[in-house]
């Protein structure tokens, strides 16, 4: 039984991982400081006498002998990234940090939650991981895009300079249930507007696109990550290569939900990107096939699901 410590653990991907790791008989400490997370996500877990639960602040240093470490506590939406931007930049960087020597100190491999942000507007379509990115560096996005590129630069040079066994996913666009109503991106936003019968808010003309990644997939993507062999450090992509406009999604979660709401436009926010498409050919070769299992359609469907009861609850 290998003891895993999952920071941001009561989050929306978190909360997966959680659950998948303590299927598989492992014993699962989950750190959250609840910023983004909730208890709500993991309750059902707390029955499990190999399942933890630790209130603590990742930007503090915290020790624990473990095995491995995912580290995702960082918050992912942009109006929440962008509601204390100082503090984003303290999670990814100091909390990364205070992670990695943890990691040194107890000889546990980590695995860093990075992100398709840090290709920034992207140039080059689709993104491959040798591709540097075009991040503005002072925008509104820049407290999580630099974040996490500095986290990435501190993972690789832990390995280099100390040894430590790193693993870094670029993760691209990911829904599913247990996404927060308030989470502001534009799935659960779309859905939650579509089922409310309130207007969809598309930013900009709805030209610019996402591909979406239903979240078993990514999580069946971040274990067979972590379970590489040492030499294997990444940073390797992990999205759903299928790429479609705002405008597109917002259309099809009208038809799937039979929504009587009309499509409105909004500003487009400073420095959103343009388009963005994994290219998972590296995940492919080095996760054993690796492939993303969902469709669009399927994936919405069960999310609609979710919504509906989480709405129906009031
Ligand atoms: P989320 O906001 O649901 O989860 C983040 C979790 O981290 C929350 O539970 C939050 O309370 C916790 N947290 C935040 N700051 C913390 C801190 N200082 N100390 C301890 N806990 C803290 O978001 P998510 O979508 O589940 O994202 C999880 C990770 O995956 C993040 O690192 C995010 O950057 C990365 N990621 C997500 C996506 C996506 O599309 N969902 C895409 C790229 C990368
Ligand atoms: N978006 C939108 N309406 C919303 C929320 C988001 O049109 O209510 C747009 C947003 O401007 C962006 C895209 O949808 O172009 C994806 O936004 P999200 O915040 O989900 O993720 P990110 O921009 O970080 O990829």
């Amino acid at each position: 039984m290998k003891k895993i410590l999952v920071t941001g653990g009561a989050g929306f991907i978190g909360s997966h991982l959680c659950e998948r790791l303590l299927k598989e008989g492992n014993e699962v400490l989950c750190l959250d400081n609840y910023f983004t997370g909730s208890k709500r996500n993991i309750l059902h877990l707390m029955d499990n006498p190999y399942f933890e639960l630790i209130r603590h602040d990742i930007t503090e240093p915290y020790f624990a002998e473990v095995d491995e470490i995912y580290n995702l506590a960082c918050p992912a939406s942009p109006i929440h990234y962008q509601y204390d931007p100082i503090k984003t930049i303290n999670t990814s960087v100091v909390g990364a940090t205070n992670m990695l020597g943890l990691a040194k100190r107890v000889n546990a491999k980590i695995l860093q939650a990075s992100t398709s942000e840090v290709y920034g507007d992207p140039k080059i379509h689709p993104q491959p991981e040798t591709y540097w990115g075009n991040v503005n560096p002072i925008g509104l996005r820049s407290c999580y895009d630099e974040g996490k590129r500095c986290a990435e630069s501190l993972f690789v040079n832990y390995h280099k300079q100390k040894d430590v066994r790193i693993k870094i996913i670029r993760i691209f666009n990911t829904y599913g249930t247990r996404m927060n109503i308030n989470d502001g991106r534009v799935i659960s936003n779309f859905i939650v507007q579509a089922l409310k019968g309130e207007d969809i808010t598309i930013y900009g003309d709805g030209s610019q696109t996402r591909s979406f990644q239903y979240v078993d997939d990514l999580v069946e993507g971040m274990i067979r990550m972590m379970n590489t062999d040492d030499t294997v450090t990444g940073p390797v992509n992990i999205g759903n290569p299928g790429e479609y406009s705002i405008l597109e999604l917002a259309c099809e979660i009208i038809r799937l939900t039979g929504s009587s709401s009309t499509i409105i436009f909004k500003e487009l926010p400073e420095d959103d990107p343009m388009q963005r498409k994994p290219d998972i050919r590296l995940a492919r070769e080095i996760l054993n096939n690796w492939e993303p299992t969902i469709e669009l359609e399927q994936g919405l469907l069960k999310v609609i699901a979710y919504f509906k009861e989480i709405l129906a609850e009031g």
